[in-house]
């Protein structure tokens, strides 16, 4: 699991900044840029970048159980679901199914892995892991090798507008592992006009709204 790999979720690492009403100015680096910025002033800073997602990462599972107070996965020990996040270490006696999956994202200037959140997996597949999980379970009587949902592997060959929150790991050692706490879908591959910039600023200002 990702976790094990010191993986945490976007929501986890870091509370992303308040969003006033005015227009909120969010960056736009290509994956070079992004995977240059050494500056620790890019900690915990959303960035956003247009890419194309090449593949997904079909190793993991897609989804894990989740800390009902902090989102973090959870261990079963001894009966009870532990949460492994040090600062939180609850029990859920109801982890709730979340979204985790990997993809290999790129734009003409680099590529790197990226970790999708539980919230922006729900919105593009239009459920929860929860209930995604339930048609597969159904599926799986009549066409046993549905282990990794059709619905999450259409997302490959697409591109896409990923909100990008910058982690100490990708400032401080360098790590090509960014987390995209949203993702939306490109209506053009190459967003030419101011028209579709701001309908894209729009949908991003009310991604944010969600985290809070
Ligand atoms: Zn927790």
């Amino acid at each position: 699991m990702l976790a094990q790999q010191g993986y945490k979720t976007p929501e986890d690492i870091g509370s992303v900044s308040t969003v006033s009403n005015s227009v909120q100015v969010v960056e736009t680096l290509t994956l070079k840029e992004l995977t240059e910025k050494t500056s620790t002033d890019y900690i915990k800073r959303n960035v956003m970048c247009f890419v194309t997602i090449k593949s997904v990462e079909v190793g993991d599972s897609w989804w894990y159980y989740g800390c009902n107070f902090c989102h973090e996965e959870v261990h079963l020990l001894e009966g009870r679901y532990k949460c492994v996040n040090p600062k939180c270490l609850k029990s859920s006696p109801y982890p709730e199914k979340r979204y985790r999956i990997m993809v290999l994202a790129h734009d003409k200037t680099e590529a790197v892995n990226v970790v999708f959140s539980d919230r922006a997996l729900k919105r593009l597949v239009g459920k929860t892991a929860t209930m995604l999980l339930e048609e597969i379970e159904d599926l799986a009587e009549t066409h046993p090798c549905t282990l990794f949902p059709q619905q999450i592997l259409d997302i490959a060959n697409k591109d896409f507008t990923f909100n990008i929150l910058i982690s100490d790991d990708n400032v401080l050692i360098n790590s090509t592992m960014y987390n995209a706490t949203d993702a939306y879908l490109s209506k053009k591959s190459k967003p030419s006009t101011s028209e579709t910039v701001e309908e894209i600023l729009e949908s991003t200002e009310s991604g944010f709204r969600e985290v809070s």
